[in-house]
């Protein structure tokens, strides 16, 4: 049987660790924040795409693997670096708002906007059709 002290010590051991929790996640989204704000691009291996989705540049709509939930999707080119800046792209899509699918999805198929992924999948069309 637990004792009401082993109950107590448990509890307190609980709210210590949310604390410690809590701060990792906090340093961790810190990160993030001042990596966005470095304006450094974002590779291809930092990035989650959607399985669908594209900006009207074309462009697979992503979102840095890093970020909290509270982030956004955004056209990869635009967090490469590399924005083709004679079109328009669309704007920020928060999560809260928007329920776009990302590559890894069970339910995305093996599909993903990704640059190598939009290849890939264009062959395998292909050869289906054949
Ligand atoms: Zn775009």
């Amino acid at each position: 049987m637990i004792s009401e002290d082993e109950y107590r010590e448990a509890c307190d051991a609980k709210k210590a660790a949310e604390l410690v929790i809590n701060e990792f996640h906090k340093q961790e989204l810190n990160t993030f924040e001042e990596r966005l704000k470095s304006g450094r691009p974002f590779t291809d291996d930092e990035l989650t795409y959607a399985a669908y989705a594209r900006c009207r540049c074309g462009q697979g709509l992503a979102y840095s693997n890093d970020c909290g939930i509270d982030h956004y999707w955004e056209c990869s080119a635009i967090l490469k670096g590399t924005p083709d800046l004679n079109v328009a792209h669309d704007p920020k899509y928060p999560f809260s708002c928007y329920s776009i699918k990302s590559e890894g999805q069970p339910s995305a198929y093996g599909h993903t906007t990704r640059p190598a992924g939009v290849i890939a999948n264009r062959q395998s069309a292909i050869a289906n059709r054949q």
